[in-house]
């Protein structure tokens, strides 16, 4: 009998939640519902807390009982504890707080956290637009840059369970530093609001419909931002063999305005691999990707498909 996984998506602004269904000997599930909710965000963790349990309890009153429950974050955790170490764009105080033990006991199920860009590889891998990849970067671009890698149709995760941190990586030795403490980060130097900034305008939409427009000096920051994002995606093709990068976030809205400039100066830059054979697209599940991968967490936390 096929199981139902709940899977919760913790943004800023909304919680996009997702129940899936799995056979099983099955890996690739079928999305029985997803819609979002607001989180109330500005209230503190404890309402976000209490805002998580609300969907939770509420689709398993509608969809009934489930395996387990994943929860999507947007920053990093303690994988034993399940404590949270930073979450640098929700109002805290986070650190040390637990999320993920008070969710599960109270939705009933056993609950597991994933970080969010992780969530939207393993969607987007597993039935998304890199399904049929051997090795998949998938990269979110919106107000931080983030990513996560799949091998073999696996989510790999590292020996410290922080593997995939694409937006971390260096890219410029002497850049700004970093949220996380380093600098040079490729976030640091290509995340949205520094695209904004750059192109002297509020916020990167805006910086995107000004560029959209011919404005040189958004043009210009967009071209910034691609350079170090292709030195990125680069350094991750050649160093994993990726033949597809599956790209998405809110600043990918922009499209072609993105991708463009970074399958440019990423054919310049690759040297080993044919830039021709490394597929570079757009992602194909929308905002549900996140709230379908962190159900897929919970499905895989115990297999060998989350490594
Ligand atoms: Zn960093």
């Amino acid at each position: 009998m096929a199981d139902r996984y709940i899977g919760l998506d913790l943004g800023g602004t909304n919680i996009n939640y997702a129940v899936i269904e799995v056979e099983p000997d099955e890996t690739r599930p079928t999305v029985v519902v997803s819609d979002k909710v607001r989180t109330q965000a500005h209230q503190g963790p404890v309402r976000v807390r209490d805002r998580l349990i609300e969907v939770g309890q509420k689709l398993t009153a509608e969809h009934g009982t489930v395996a387990g429950v994943g929860i999507g974050v947007p920053g990093i955790f303690d994988t034993e504890t399940g404590e949270i170490k930073f979450f640098p764009n929700l109002s805290g105080p986070w650190e040390g707080f637990s999320l993920r033990d008070p969710v599960g006991e109270a939705v009933g199920a056993p609950a597991t956290l994933i970080n969010d860009a992780r969530a939207f590889t393993l969607a987007e891998g597993t039935i998304g637009a890199g399904k049929d990849a051997k090795v998949m970067l998938g990269v979110t671009l919106g107000t931080g840059i983030g990513g996560g890698i799949m091998i073999d149709g696996k989510l790999h995760l590292g020996a410290f369970g922080t593997a995939g941190e694409f937006g971390h990586q260096t890219v410029d030795p002497d850049g700004p530093v970093c949220g996380c403490g380093n600098r040079g980060c490729l976030e640091a130097v290509a995340k949205g609001s520094k695209i904004a900034e750059a192109a002297g305008v509020d916020n990167a939409v805006a910086a995107f419909a000004a560029a959209g427009e011919g404005d040189p000096r958004a043009l210009n920051a967009i071209a910034k931002a691609s350079y170090f994002l292709a030195i990125g995606i680069a350094n991750v093709v050649t160093v994993f063999g990726v033949d597809t990068v599956v790209m998405g976030g809110g600043i990918m809205s922009a499209g072609d305005l993105v991708l463009d400039p970074v399958v440019t100066a990423l054919d310049e830059r690759l040297t080993l691999v044919p830039a021709s054979r490394v597929s570079i697209l757009k992602a194909a599940l929308g905002v549900k990707a996140g709230a379908v991968g962190a159900a897929l967490a919970a499905r895989f936390k115990d297999s060998a498909s989350v490594e």
